[in-house]
């Protein structure tokens, strides 16, 4: 694989850029791989990427069954931060958060992070105790967070209205190290760099069935048939149930439509990330100028991929007392994507009932911003049997009652 570079970039324009090679392969699927990760999300993708770069291991088939990066990943609004409540949850976030500061120079790929810094703001005196909770608790784990005073917010967000009558802003919970990066490039950054160890990255391929032996798994029946694998993944995201059913297990899941919608490209006016989980609301603002919003999920489960219009108005509703000036901005596109929910609001990666089958799932409404710990974490439980990252989000925590429970921190927004 050529890398990218400032004198690549220089060449090809010179000779009007046709010498670009493809940033990853699209070959026949073997008949057997040492790994098969079900779901080319950012989660399968990066977990493929830290086996063959942690552990050497790189005989692997990532199989999707559409395109790769086109579920929840290339869906979302890309907030990226690590101010969560419980420490299992602080470190794998925040273990994220330090590997996206240098992702683009490993993958060698542009992913465009922005640690634009991220404001959630409080509008209940509730809010103001959970945050200020948080913010200790954050500075207990070593993640740099802030409570910060109205005026302050209002400095560092002159089009935010403090006052408004139904929910003025009393302060808010300020990481200044959180922002966004480029969804699909995350997605393609790490598809490429798999490609470039051997990876087999098989899309348009959707896995039908899962196969076992003495309660060991043996592999996948796929729409292009059967692909044996020494190890499996599943990580599907919304589809999880499916396929834990496939492998004849059930999970602790509900798959709900999470949308997004965004406006018309403006200028620029607002240069950090806010959410406003009270009134379930968030915004930032794109590289193009578009105003990126999000709400809170669909009240029933469904796996349309498209969201409801009622939502849209109900966002909008929602934030145009904290953003006036959102009134007079035209929409321009609404999407959708399915996420998958546990009870606690925490993801689940795990070893489960099927030999030699592993599950990584339930990051809900806010995995974008795990993507590179979760996939690091993963990697590591599935090379080494154990992983320090993923010890907390094991299954048997639903057994045993021993919740992680983020409700707060994730259970609104991201
Ligand atoms: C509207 C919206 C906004 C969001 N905003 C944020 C945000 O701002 N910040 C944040 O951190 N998170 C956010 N999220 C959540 C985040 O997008 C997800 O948690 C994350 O992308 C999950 O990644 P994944 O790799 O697990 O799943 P996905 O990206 O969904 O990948 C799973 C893949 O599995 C494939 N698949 C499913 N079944 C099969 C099968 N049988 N065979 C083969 N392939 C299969 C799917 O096609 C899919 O490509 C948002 C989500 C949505 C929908």
């Amino acid at each position: 694989m050529k890398r990218y570079s400032v004198f690549a970039l220089a060449r090809e324009a010179m000779r009007h850029h046709t010498g670009w090679e493809r940033a990853w392969a699209s070959p026949e699927p073997r008949k057997h791989y040492d790994v098969v990760i079900v779901g080319a999300g950012g989660h399968g993708l990066a977990t493929a990427y830290y086996l063959g770069k942690n552990f050497g291991i790189t005989n692997v088939a990532v199989i999707e069954k559409g395109w790769l990066g086109g579920g929840n990943t290339g869906r979302n609004t890309t907030i990226i931060r690590s101010n969560y409540l419980q420490d299992p949850s602080a470190a794998i976030y925040d273990k994220a958060l330090k590997l996206y500061e240098n992702l683009s120079q490993d993958l060698n790929y542009n992913v465009m992070f922005s640690p634009r810094g991220l404001l959630m703001l409080a509008q209940t005196h509730h809010e103001v105790r959970g945050y200020l909770r948080t913010v200790h608790a954050n500075h207990l784990q070593g993640v740099a967070t802030e409570w910060i005073e109205p005026a302050k917010v209002k400095e560092i967000v002159p089009i935010i209205n403090i006052d408004g009558p139904r929910y003025p802003v009393l302060g808010a919970l300020y990481q200044r190290r959180g922002g966004t990066a480029r969804h699909d490039a995350v997605a393609w950054g790490y598809a490429r760099a798999c490609s470039a160890m051997g990876m087999h990255i098989i899309q348009q391929t959707e896995v039908t069935g899962v196969r076992q032996q003495d309660g060991q798994v043996t592999g996948v029946d796929t729409s292009r048939g059967f692909i044996g694998c020494g190890k499996l993944a599943m990580i599907v995201a919304g589809h999880s149930g499916q396929l834990a059913e496939m492998a004849g297990f059930r999970l602790p899941i509900e798959a709900v439509a999470l949308q997004a919608l965004v406006s018309e490209p403006i200028k620029p006016c607002m240069d950090v990330v806010v959410m406003a989980n009270t009134v379930h609301g968030y915004m930032s603002q794109s590289d193009k100028g578009e105003m990126v919003i999000g709400g809170g999920t669909d009240g029933f489960n469904n796996f349309t991929q498209r969201g409801s219009f009622h939502h849209i108005e109900e966002t909008l509703r929602a934030l145009v007392e904290t953003f006036p000036m959102i009134s007079r901005l035209k929409m321009l596109r609404q999407w959708g994507g399915i996420v998958d929910m546990t009870g606690d609001r925490s993801p689940i990666l795990s070893k489960t009932p099927l030999g030699n089958c592993f599950i990584n799932c339930g990051w809900g409404t806010g995995g974008f911003k795990a993507i590179p710990g979760s996939g690091w974490a993963m990697a590591e439980l599935m090379a080494k049997g154990h992983s320090p990252l993923a010890a907390d989000f094991g299954l048997e925590r639903f057994r045993e009652g021993r919740f992680i429970d983020e409700s707060v921190a994730a259970g609104v927004a991201h």
